[in-house]
């Protein structure tokens, strides 16, 4: 309720100026299943040039959708305007955004019933659609005829499983009906955007629940490089997912259970980005190291902290243990290097020392003296280096 009252303010100026505005969507729908809420979403009867008028300190984002981000102290609000949308096009977009004066047609446009809540900044609800009614049953219902409105926009969808997923809630059977019947539809949607729906689906904590609807479905006939995979989604979904709490170790949990090899390509044509698929490639490239030897000191320099966690997260997970990244982060900190920037030795000494001419020896020894000091056969001082490099005779 404090974040409430903190944003309420906005919609008292609003509401002062003569408009009405409303608090609407997760962060009602959240505050009434008593979890914690995230962005706070306001609706207004003010238009879009009304709202950046009314609040000289915004972002305009998005106005053709009518929506302002009103910054307030450090918080951003999303402040949009009431809408109706028409002329669906493709399955996507509605081709027509049309500004209404009317909160009731706007919450009519809303995906869910349970998402097409509004709430005045007194607490009072307004639900026209019986949208209390399906948060105390658990139902995800669309708003309105659900055949229709999967045709209108595809993407809502995986959203309805998404919410199956983070909520625990499950879809109503005319709901769940018409995704088995309008799967197809998905094809007609952005891969980035069902990909940002996925991965809140895989991180969601009944995941469990979530991904044997995507085969009950058909929804995973459309998502690249799943299509086949529908046996793997059920194998996936005995496991114990609630250890993951990252976007990366969900993908790369995924990928393994489902066996697949180039989980590069794949998440290529998922358009994660970069960054994104160099952590998930390389948290797959060391569980599978994890699974032939346990951690020593090499593979836990090699592959870092954060992998190291990550690829232990998912080896436990996938071997039914409890998860213990403790020991692994301990083993970490306790290395006496973790990077090629603390040798005490450079190149530059190994040429100075041999006084021969440079070339590819002095990568290959400096490497051989890394594993020297990881492995701890000599300390990391300029004497006992050189020292260890006379012994073993390799100046
Ligand atoms: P989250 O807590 O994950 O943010 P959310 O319900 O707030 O969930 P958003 O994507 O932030 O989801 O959207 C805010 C609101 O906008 C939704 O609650 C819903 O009312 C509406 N909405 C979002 N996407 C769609 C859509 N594709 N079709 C219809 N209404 C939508
Ligand atoms: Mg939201």
């Amino acid at each position: 309720m404090e974040r409430f009252e903190q944003a309420s303010s906005i919609i008292r100026i609003l509401k002062q100026r003569g408009y009405e505005a409303y608090f609407v969507g997760g962060s009602v729908r959240d505050y009434l299943i008593n979890r914690p809420i995230g962005d706070i979403d306001i609706a207004t009867s003010a238009l879009p040039d009304e709202v950046m008028k009314i609040f000289p300190r915004h972002v305009p984002v998005g106005l053709e959708h009518g929506t302002v981000i009103v910054l307030d102290e450090d918080v951003a609000y999303e402040v949009t305007t009431f809408r109706t949308e028409s002329g669906y096009e493709d399955f996507r977009r509605p081709s027509e955004v049309a500004f209404v004066r009317s909160l009731t047609e706007d919450l009519q446009r809303r995906d869910f019933t349970m998402n097409a809540i509004a709430m005045t900044e007194e607490g009072e609800i307004l639900d026209p659609f019986g949208g209390r009614r399906a948060i105390q049953n658990k139902q995800i219902e669309t708003v309105g005829n659900p055949h229709e409105r999967f045709q209108e926009d595809a993407l809502r969808m995986m959203r309805g499983v998404r919410f199956v997923s983070v909520l625990g809630f499950t879809l109503s059977e005319a709901t769940k009906q018409a995704i088995a019947e309008h799967a197809p539809l998905l094809r007609h949607i952005a891969i980035e955007r069902i990909a940002a729906e996925f991965e809140k689906l895989l991180l969601g904590r009944y995941v469990q629940q979530a991904l044997p609807l995507l085969k009950e479905t058909k929804l995973y006939e459309y998502l690249p490089y799943l299509e086949k995979k529908q046996n793997e989604l059920i194998q996936a979904s005995v496991y114990e997912w609630a250890y993951v709490t990252t976007d990366t170790e969900a993908w790369a949990l995924l990928l393994y259970i489902v066996k697949i090899n180039d989980a590069e390509t794949v998440l290529r044509s998922w358009k994660l980005s970069n960054k994104k698929i160099k952590s998930i490639t390389a948290v797959l490239n060391f569980l599978k190291k994890r699974h032939m030897q346990d951690w020593d000191e090499l593979l836990l320099y090699e592959a870092g902290e954060e992998i190291a966690v990550m690829a232990e997260t998912l080896y436990a997970i996938l071997n039914c243990k409890h998860v213990h990244t403790q020991r692994v982060k301990k083993q970490y900190q306790s290395l006496p290097i973790h990077n090629r920037k603390q040798l005490q030795v450079t190149g530059t000494d190994l040429l100075q020392w041999t006084e021969k001419k440079g070339g590819p020896w002095v990568a290959a020894l400096l490497e051989e003296i890394e594993r020297a000091v990881l492995y701890r056969k000599t300390a990391n001082s300029r004497e006992s280096i050189k020292e260890w490099l006379n012994t073993c005779k390799l100046l």
